[in-house]
């Protein structure tokens, strides 16, 4: 299981396809991307190896500048292509994808589909998505805003990445208890589980904390906890001995 994101001037799917390689040691049932057109989102996604989501997005259309990239672990629901990730929320707007597990999923689910909710699949991940969707929608607030009351009310171990229609070039990620790094370029940013997906690109890297909430931009890392305060990110060098392995 692991995560990869890019924004920023070059084309995101390589990049995302050989981060998630990078990553395949973590072991995985399912691979999956979603890219951001500029004017909506696409969403890849497929049972087995990435080579197999390779193979199925090949001939689809793929340029984009920002994108996530997801390796899944089934926790909740079989391995399956309707159960990779990325999941789309109940309008479509937005991607979301998560290592991890929400433990009180199924209150949750409880209470959308007391509010005409419909599900595609049988993840906690996609839960945690439209909860967050439902959230925007009922307080008329930014996706980050919704991604913050709704990871007051979460309980267990996630690490998420975001993407909306509305923001082409905007990640949103989060973290408790699974791993985050976001690499810092030259007008691009690129996130991961680790930094083996960014260390051809970058060796400036940023360990993102629990209960911190990363707005990630070409040209700007916002921090901020769920209190939506301000942290200055600690940018670190890696070493060579580190980016060696590369
Ligand atoms: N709990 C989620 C699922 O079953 C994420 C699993 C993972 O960490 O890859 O889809």
């Amino acid at each position: 299981c692991g995560i990869v994101g890019y924004t920023g001037q070059k084309q995101a799917y390589p990049i995302l396809i050989e981060g998630l390689k990078k990553l395949e040691y973590r072991g995985y049932d399912s691979a999956g991307v979603a890219l951001h057109t500029g004017n909506g989102i696409n969403v890849y996604k497929k049972q087995g190896k990435v080579a197999a989501l390779e193979e199925f997005a090949n001939g689809h259309p793929l340029a984009a500048t920002t994108g996530i990239g997801h390796t899944r672990w089934a926790t909740h629901g079989e391995p399956s292509d309707r159960n990779a990730h990325p999941h789309s929320s109940a309008s479509g707007n937005i991607a979301l994808i998560h290592n991890g597990i929400i433990e009180n999923y199924a209150q949750l689910k409880n209470e959308l589909l007391a509010n005409g909710y419909a599900f595609n699949s049988d993840t906690d991940s996609e839960v945690l998505l439209n909860f967050i969707e439902d959230i925007k929608l009922n307080n008329s607030c930014s996706l980050e805003e919704a991604v913050r009351i709704a990871l007051k009310r979460v309980t267990g171990a996630y690490v998420i990445l975001l993407i909306d229609k509305a923001y082409p070039d905007t990640i949103i990620a989060a973290r408790k208890g699974s791993p985050l790094v976001i690499g810092v370029g030259r007008n691009e940013h690129f996130l991961g589980s680790d930094a083996s997906p960014m260390l051809a690109y970058t060796k400036e890297v940023v360990y993102i904390n629990d209960y911190e909430l990363a707005i990630v931009r070409p040209d700007e890392l916002v921090l901020k906890n769920l209190g939506n305060e301000s942290i200055t990110p600690f940018v670190q060098k890696l070493d060579l001995e580190l980016a060696a392995i590369e």
